[in-house]
């Protein structure tokens, strides 16, 4: 009975107890990134992860909201379930923390935060993340901003995607007059789909269609195949499209740099095509010899394959020419 245990009994009973709910609540997020990982809520009829937790495992939805957050942070950083196991962390403070780790910066900053209190660990996150003034975001603006209530209102025009919940989010820009009219001529056109034609489904199936569109142009995406690639010999500095579309397709669409820890970019705009024996030496678009890179990357591979006073001298007598003569 626990009310008959002594005094220094219940303190370490509660110790105790602590300890296996720290592992209790570490094997769980491993879990529960392995389960969001294979989209087990898919099959199960939920449409996210965070509905699963809410609706099938009963968490409430900070809950759900934290544990979905840190458990896919540690499947980056496995140290934040060791953190977690350890006491050392709490999963507020985790939640606060994870946006702002790194793989160069994570141990360092987990050991600041052990032990700390939520305000403490919001102290951590601002010195990491420091939020510019408002005074010197409104002196960035235009004439008008002498004005402060212009400048106010400026202010609330800017760009905004602020996340509402796990699967929602609040899009908020300044729109054109010409913008403005085609929206309401896509919904008029969409009325006998749409009703009253919900502007977010508006804006997504103009954004599929675009999407698809630049994929298709750009990787070749989606394009009925002409020819295998095996049959895309030929001694044009064009890359063929289902060599395109291979490699774009292989990379996942993303930057497949990699540095010397094992980091790979994460970029997924500004891609290329890169040859990483050169073209300009081999002349052969060979799927395994080709990545996609972002364009930073391409240069930095194009610097390091024809050394940088050439690069240089090749961009200097050629204006507009990041690459060079390959990528
Ligand atoms: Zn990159």
């Amino acid at each position: 009975m626990i009310e008959r245990l002594s005094d220094e009994a219940l303190l370490d009973a509660t110790r105790a107890l602590l300890k296996r709910a720290c592992d209790v609540e570490a094997d769980l997020l491993l879990h529960l990134g392995e389960i969001d990982e294979r989209k087990l809520y898919l099959p199960r009829a939920y449409p996210s992860m965070f509905a699963f937790c809410v609706e099938e495992l009963g968490f409430s939805e900070d809950a759900a909201y934290n544990r979905i957050f840190v458990a896919r942070a540690a499947r980056r950083l496995p140290a934040l379930i060791e953190a977690l196991r350890s006491g050392k962390v709490h999963l507020g403070g985790l939640r606060l923390l994870s946006p702002l780790l790194t793989v160069e910066n994570h141990l360092d900053v987990l050991a600041r935060a052990a032990g700390k209190s939520k305000r403490q660990i919001e102290d951590i996150v601002a010195r990491l993340a420091p939020k510019p003034p408002v005074a010197a975001a409104i002196r960035k603006l235009p004439e008008q901003a002498a004005l402060p209530i212009a400048a106010a209102a400026r202010v609330e025009h800017r760009p905004m995607v602020r996340p509402l919940s796990e699967e929602t989010y609040k899009v908020q820009f300044t729109a054109s007059r010409a913008l403005r009219d085609k929206l309401k001529r896509a919904q008029d056109l969409l009325r006998h789909q749409l009703g009253d034609g919900d502007l977010a489904e508006i804006v997504e199936r103009g954004l599929d269609l675009l999407i698809e569109k630049v994929e298709k142009e750009r990787f070749a995406v989606g394009r009925k195949p002409r020819k295998a690639v095996e049959d895309c010999a030929g001694n044009s500095r064009n890359v063929p499209d289902p060599i395109r579309r291979l490699v774009y397709e292989r990379d996942g669409g993303r930057c497949a740099f990699v540095d010397e820890e094992g980091r790979r970019c994460p970029a997924t705009g500004w891609l290329e095509l890169d040859h990483l024996d050169g073209w300009a030496r081999t002349h052969e678009h060979s799927p395994d010899r080709m990545r996609l890179l972002c364009a930073a990357h391409n240069q930095h591979a194009a610097d390091q394959l024809y050394s940088r006073p050439f690069m240089d001298r090749a961009r200097s007598t050629c204006p507009g020419t990041s690459r060079g003569p390959t990528s």
